[in-house]
């Protein structure tokens, strides 16, 4: 299958990219192209034009100031899997993208797609949302800033408006005493689109949670913060958060409960529930360990 005529850019820049974007009521951008690319294949979406990120040095940069560390959209997955400064403040995001497809997948596909794609069984997104990250959006208009967890409105659906670009993601470095982690499930070892997942962010004082997040994806039309959960986990002891035990069961019953999971080829709602509670748990108890 081959796609269908359209103009393709390559501009070098953001404010270039954002020119030819705009000359057009029908143009898109393209990254790694491994979702776009199929879903034009497969005659899901038409583009006039097709504007190519690969020469926007820009948006491939990782870098870090005092308090946040800063992610170019255009990086790929395995451009953040190697990242000293990831690896050193945002593990758990690295680990993340490891899950991703394959190694050609993650040589090609970039983090802003991931992200920009908006489907709800995403892997970077619940990472992102349990660090509580921010993502930076340059249109015609100028620059906005906007939390990551206001940016996803419904599967495959975002707040950004045609013409705009993510230009990057700002992560706040973990605080001492932060442990975060992610947990995948899927129906095969490799190659295999989540079909749960949970990311849990825990901040920990005087051996009690501080301040916590706990982030469902693949159960909702949007990754989402599990407030119930949340709410549980703000405040329990550390001690009491044991395999088996009373809260932990009660937090992942609460996670379960704020999901609307959908009957689909990967697995029906209750067994996504029921995995859900499961996996929580398991995500707390490996915050928990993570703890620097
Ligand atoms: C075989 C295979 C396996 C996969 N496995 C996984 C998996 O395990 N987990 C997972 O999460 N995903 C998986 N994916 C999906 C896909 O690889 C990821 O979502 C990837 O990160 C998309 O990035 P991309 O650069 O290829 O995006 P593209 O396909 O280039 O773009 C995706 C969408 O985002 C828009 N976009 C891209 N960048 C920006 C930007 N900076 N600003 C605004 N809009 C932008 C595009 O216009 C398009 O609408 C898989 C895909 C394939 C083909």
């Amino acid at each position: 299958m081959y796609i269908s005529d359209c103009n393709y850019h390559r501009p070098k820049s953001v404010a270039e990219t954002i020119e030819v974007l705009n000359s057009s009521d029908n143009a898109a951008i393209l990254a790694g192209g491994t979702d776009i690319l199929v879903e034009i294949k497969k005659g899901i979406r038409q583009h006039s034009d097709l504007v190519s990120l690969s020469d926007v040095s820009e948006l491939k940069i990782i870098s870090e100031d005092k308090n946040n560390v800063y992610i170019g959209t255009a990086m790929t997955h395995n451009e953040v899997i190697k990242s000293d400064v990831i690896c050193k403040f945002l593990s758990c995001l690295s680990q993340a993208c490891s899950k991703i497809g394959s190694e050609q997948v993650r040589n090609m596909a970039t983090i802003g797609g991931n992200i920009c794609t908006a489907a709800s069984c995403c892997d970077t997104a619940p990472v992102l949302l349990a660090y509580n990250a921010s993502i930076e959006i340059v249109g015609k208009g100028g620059k906005r800033t906007i939390p990551l967890k206001d940016f996803f409105v419904f599967n495959k659906k975002t707040t950004l408006k045609q013409g705009e670009i993510v230009t990057k993601i700002i992560v706040p470095k973990p605080a001492k005493g932060t442990g975060v982690h992610y947990e995948k499930f899927g129906l095969r070892e490799a190659m295999s689109i989540s079909v749960v997942s949970v990311a849990v962010n825990i901040t920990v004082e005087n051996n009690s949670i501080l301040n916590s997040c706990v982030v469902i994806g693949a159960v909702a039309p949007t990754p989402r913060i599990s407030k119930n959960a949340t709410d549980l986990l703000n405040g329990s002891n550390l001690s009491d958060l044991k395999e088996g035990s009373e809260i932990l069961e009660k937090i992942g019953q609460a996670a379960s409960n704020d999901s609307i999971p959908i009957d689909d080829i990967r697995g029906g709602a209750q067994y996504r529930r029921d995995i859900l509670t499961t996996l929580t748990q398991r995500a707390i108890l490996s915050a928990i360990k993570n703890i620097k």
